[in-house]
Order: structure tokens, then sequence, then C-alpha cells
């Protein structure tokens, strides 16, 4: 369905996607994962047509994507940023039905009643502005807008990053269990490959925006295909044994 083949990207000298060939299995969560600035976001950013690429393609069921052919297309993903990305002079409710009635698809009441007990979001909270939310109900409520139009594919840019660890903590879980009800081909990024390994069917491990490794985790743990892949996976774990004992 949704594919990168051979994509690359320069930004001046900076190579941010260099030759990347990814097909997301429909149907299941794939992590992308690697330290910052390999490369995660602008991937992320082209599968859904907002990065012109200098060489290779997006893939979607067979038509390839630009920023030109994008549209038609954005309807079929969702997309969901780190701070929610919601207007902050829009109510949440409204945050929500906008792209249903940008598309003047349907009459959004139903299916937004349907997405609050889906996300676990109270709907009286739907009369708030952004800024009146706590950040886990900001990204409750970017979830709602990226679900509402029923989309294929879920896009997710470091949806946790901005929350503190508990509300992190209970996002995580409800966001899985998300996963699993709505069955979407999911693309996340997440610099934690302890948040990765809590979503991930499958991880992408990038490097200066190439493939370093993919597979499930134990893969990567037990044949690192690279000192690399054997490095970034010691220091994460030393990391989160560092935090536990802290
Ligand atoms: P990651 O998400 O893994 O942290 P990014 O995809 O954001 O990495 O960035 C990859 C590289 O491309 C980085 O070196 C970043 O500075 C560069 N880059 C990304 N977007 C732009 C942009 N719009 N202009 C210039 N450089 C960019």
């Amino acid at each position: 369905m949704l594919e990168a083949r051979g994509a690359t990207k320069r930004y001046g000298d900076v190579v941010a996607l260099d030759g990347v060939n990814l097909k997301p299995a429909p149907g299941r969560t794939t992590v992308l994962i690697g330290p910052s600035g390999c490369g995660k976001s602008t991937l992320l950013r082209a599968f859904i047509g907002l990065v012109r690429l200098d060489d290779g393609g997006i893939h979607f069921d067979g038509e390839v994507l630009t920023p030109e052919t994008a549209r038609p297309v954005r309807r079929r993903v969702g997309y969901v940023i780190q701070s929610g990305g919601l207007f902050p002079h829009l109510t949440a409710r409204r945050n929500v039905t906008l792209a249903a009635d940008y598309f003047h698809s349907f009459s959004p009441g139903p299916r937004v009643d349907e997405l609050c007990a889906l996300v676990r979001l109270d709907a009286s909270m739907l009369d708030r502005y952004p800024a009146e939310l706590s950040g886990g109900q900001r990204q409750r409520v970017g979830l709602m807008r990226a679900l509402m139009l029923d989309p294929e594919v879920l896009l997710l840019d470091e949806p946790l990053g901005a929350l503190d660890p508990l509300v992190r903590s209970e996002l995580q879980t409800d966001l899985r269990d998300i996963f699993r009800q709505v069955g979407k081909t999911v693309v996340m990024v997440t610099h934690d490959l302890a948040e990765a390994a809590h979503f991930a069917d499958h991880l992408v491990l990038m490097r200066d925006g190439k493939i370093e490794q993919q597979g499930r985790l134990k893969e990567l743990t037990d044949q690192p295909a690279s000192d690399f892949v054997r490095e970034f996976v010691t220091a994460q774990r030393k990391l989160h044994s560092t935090e536990a004992a802290g």
C-alpha cells in the first residue's frame, strides 16, 4: 500500500534520506527509531507528501506521491505530531471536525462521539481551546483529528515526546490498545527504544539517512547487523536502567 523506493532527500550538504526502501506492513505498526537527525521525521513527512524528494519516490497504492498529488491521498492518511499540532484559536471540537468540513465528506457528530470513546476523552473537553487542555488531552484530541476521516494509514511523529512520564505511560498503553482496535497501518517515530519495543510489530533503526537494520527487537538485540546497532541498543538499555535506578 505505502512504500518508499530509493527515497533520497538532501538539504544542502546534509543527506536526510539516502536511498531508503521501506514497505510498512498493512495493518501493523512499524516504528522508526534512531539518533536525532538520522532522517526519521523526514521519512515520515515524505510518506504524507510533505517532502519533495530529490530521488526515488513514495508510492501509495501504486501512485507516486508529490506535494501536488498528495491531496486526495491525505484523507487516507492521518498524521499526528509531538505537540498535537492543534490550531490554538479553534476549540478541540473544531480541530477534530475541520478535515470533515474541508473534504465535505459527512456530518461529523456521530463520528466524534465514537472517537471520544475510542481515545477515552470526556466529550465536555471538546468545547475547550487547546491551551485549556493538558498535554495528554491535547494528544488525545490530535489523535481524534487524525482518525476523523477513518484513514487507512496513521503516521505519528514522537506523539508522546512532550508528555511527562506518568501521562506518557498511560497514553502508551491506551495508544497500543487503540492501534489494535482500529487495525490500521501505523508508522511511528520515536527516539526511545523502550517505547519502540512497546508499540512495534516491526522496528526500523536508521542512521545518517539510511536503514541500518530492521526486524523485531529481539533480532536487533541478538543479531545486531553492525557495531552501531549494538551500541545503540546497549546505550538505550543503560539509559533506562539508570532512569529506573534514579
Ligand atoms: P530525525 O527525525 O531523525 O531527528 P530529521 O528527519 O528531522 O531527523 O532530519 C534529518 C536531517 O535533515 C537533519 O540533519 C536535519 O537537520 C535535516 N533537515 C530536516 N529538515 C530540514 C529542513 N527543512 N531544512 C534543512 N535541514 C533539514
